[in-house]
């Protein structure tokens, strides 16, 4: 969701700028705009992709040091050019950027509208600024002052980066709930909403926190809290490479991603999972995973894919430790007055650490008495930060806005931390243990061979590319599967799907069915098979098409279904894994045969930062 960058140092800051939020599109944005200082402050922005502002830009004189960069994802006012960012403040000396919402926004306009001032777009945004200038000139205090002033009155989210006319060499910026991290140069500095539009650069970064101030120039770091305190910057390293953002010869970032899940998977196992030997090490949770065994009752919170993962950990986790599970989606569970307290193990799962549904959830329930185990990709995110504990999907950054190897490798996760804490309560036999270890470990492999069905799912999609709707269904560990099939489509290819328990069925969605409607059901040799048979049974007798996805040696489906996709066997527990494969290559396909950008899907945010 919406993009920062920005840039101080000795280089032009423009380019950087400029491939610095082109590098973030993936996150989703409806405009873009830049503020440099070059005679003056400059502004420019464009409703539309970076590349519309590129060629609004390219006549003009853009020769800059410092420089910021923003996309947006609308939120208060419609996308138009004036209301993308930055927005400047009345007297036209600063300019600024966020990403965010501020929530009491409307009171703040009224009271800076009483004082005359005026404004050019609908945005909250421009009415920060103006409240900073305001503060600024009655005060006749410092930008930096009369920040920390205002964003002590300010209630929501919020990155912001400003520039201010006057002071040519300092950037000021600040942070509450949405990510910034500044990238450590040679007398330089970048800024961003995440290390993408840094790695080329650098691999020093400092994240920073909630409720800091940064004051950056080119040569120096001041980080500060909102009392007017120093704080010291944490110098990290980036763990990720250039390679890693990039297309690398594939047609999108959602197909590479795809492809990428082989590796990526055995990523998230490696080091932890040692089936020869049968051990199994999961850093993170090492000084809480004593008392993860004796929670009386783990809540998974999380939303969208995220959430399916969850659901799918439900399953694992009630079955293999016996601990009640419940999974919540993280925008209802912070708003419902939720029962929760000591002894409740929460686990957030978010790819990008970031969501902020998901992150204020945690905040309440920790405040509560619950523990947070964190299940997130992005290293350094404010979920992970937040988290008594935490274990990392290492699936690397993932771009594709659909979300494809954060899943898997949050399923893989999901199961070490459910067999790890099943081993510690001794609610597991040793054989079961060593059983689901092998099968882990030979997920990799099945998974490089399901990608192998890539060309016979790509003639299935373009057989039912033009259907209105699409019915998917699976039971047990295969429901979450079809639910997330049925969220693929619906992102990528704009077609109204829906998923369902493959038995509930019956109870309303069956009335959809007709020769037209294409039912996708997961269909793999579990403890559920005959009745999914009976299910597939029940569709075709209304003339539903039947796409399923069934396992190898089956000769039964095969019989009954229009289509069959067939994947190799695994136990069903670590079946979704697989299963979930031709889902995401049927969306992808799906997606680009109907000429849409997968990779940027209309609406969607790949961080999904406001509430
Ligand atoms: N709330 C701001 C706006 O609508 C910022 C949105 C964003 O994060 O891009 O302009």
């Amino acid at each position: 969701m919406c993009g920062i960058v920005a840039y101080i140092g000795q280089k032009e800051a423009y380019p950087i700028v400029l491939k610095g939020l082109k590098r973030l599109e993936y996150r989703g944005y409806d405009s873009a705009g830049v503020a440099l200082i070059n005679n003056g402050l400059q502004v420019y922005k464009k409703k539309g992709k970076v590349a519309e502002l590129e060629d609004h830009v390219s006549s003009k004189d853009m020769r800059s040091h410092i420089a910021i960069g923003h996309t947006r994802w609308a939120t208060h006012g419609e996308p138009s050019d004036r209301n993308s960012h930055p927005h400047v403040s009345g007297n036209g000396k600063l300019a600024m950027i966020h990403n965010g919402i501020i929530e009491n926004y409307a009171q703040l306009k009224q009271e800076l509208l009483s004082k005359g001032h005026t404004f050019k777009s609908d945005t909250d945004t421009e009415v920060l600024i103006h409240f900073i200038e305001e503060i600024q000139q009655n005060n006749n205090c410092s930008l930096e002052e009369a920040l920390r002033i205002a964003l002590k009155r300010v209630v929501g989210a919020y990155v912001i980066v400003i520039v201010d006319e006057d002071h040519p060499d300092t950037l000021i910026a600040a942070r509450k709930g949405s990510p910034l991290v500044i990238g450590v140069g040679k007398g330089e500095h970048f800024l961003a909403s995440d290390a993408s539009p840094i790695v080329e650069y650098t691999k020093e970064v400092v994240y920073v926190n909630d409720y800091e101030i940064a004051i950056i120039k080119a040569d120096e770091l001041i980080l500060k809290n909102i009392s007017n305190e120093i704080q010291t910057p944490y110098i990290q390293k980036l763990d990720i490479e250039l390679a890693a953002i990039e297309k690398g010869g594939y047609d999108h970032f959602m197909l590479k991603e795809i492809f990428e899940q082989p590796q990526t998977i055995f990523d998230s196992l490696r080091g932890r999972l040692d089936a020869k030997k049968g051990i199994l090490t999961i850093g993170g949770i090492r000084e809480h995973a004593e008392m993860l065994s004796k929670a009386k009752r783990i809540i998974i919170v999380a939303c969208g894919t995220s959430w399916h993962a969850g659901l799918v950990a439900e399953y694992m986790i009630e079955e293999l430790c016996r601990i009640p599970v419940e999974v919540e989606y993280a925008s209802e569970f912070r708003y419902r007055n939720p029962v929760v307290g000591p002894g409740d193990v929460i686990i957030a799962v978010s790819q990008s650490g970031e969501t902020a549904d998901t992150l204020v959830a945690i905040e309440s329930a920790k405040q509560k008495g619950a523990i947070i185990l964190g299940v997130c990709n992005v290293v350094g995110s404010s979920i992970a930060r937040l988290s008594d504990a935490g274990v990392y999907t290492h699936a690397g950054p993932e771009i594709g806005v659909a979300s494809t190897k954060a899943f898997t490798a949050q399923l893989a996760v999901l199961c070490l931390v459910g067999l790890k804490v099943a081993m510690l309560k001794g609610s597991i036999t040793e054989q079961r243990f060593q059983h689901l270890l092998d099968e882990l470990e030979n997920i990799p492999e099945k998974v490089a061979a399901t990608l192998k069905l890539n060309d016979r799912i790509k003639e299935i999609a373009a057989k039912y590319k033009d259907a209105r709707d699409f019915l998917y269904l699976g039971r047990g560990y295969n429901f979450p599967v079809a639910l997330e099939g049925a969220l693929k489509l619906k992102e990528i290819s704009y077609i109204h799907a829906e998923g369902y328990p493959a038995a509930e069925m019956k109870h309303g969605p069956i009335a959809l069915v007709d020769e037209n409607l294409p039912v996708v059901f997961v269909a793999t040799r579990d403890s559920y098979y005959e009745k999914v048979v009976s299910n597939i049974q029940e569709i075709k007798a209304r003339k539903g098409k039947v796409i399923a996805v069934i396992t190898e040696g089956d000769q039964v489906i095969p019989g009954m279904a229009d289509d069959i996709i067939v994947v190799p066997e695994a136990d069903e527990l670590v079946a979704p894994i697989i299963s979930v494969i031709p889902m995401q290559l049927l969306a992808y396909h799906i997606g680009v045969l109907k000429g849409f950008d997968v990779d940027k899907p209309r609406n969607l945010a790949k961080s999904v930062t406001v509430e």
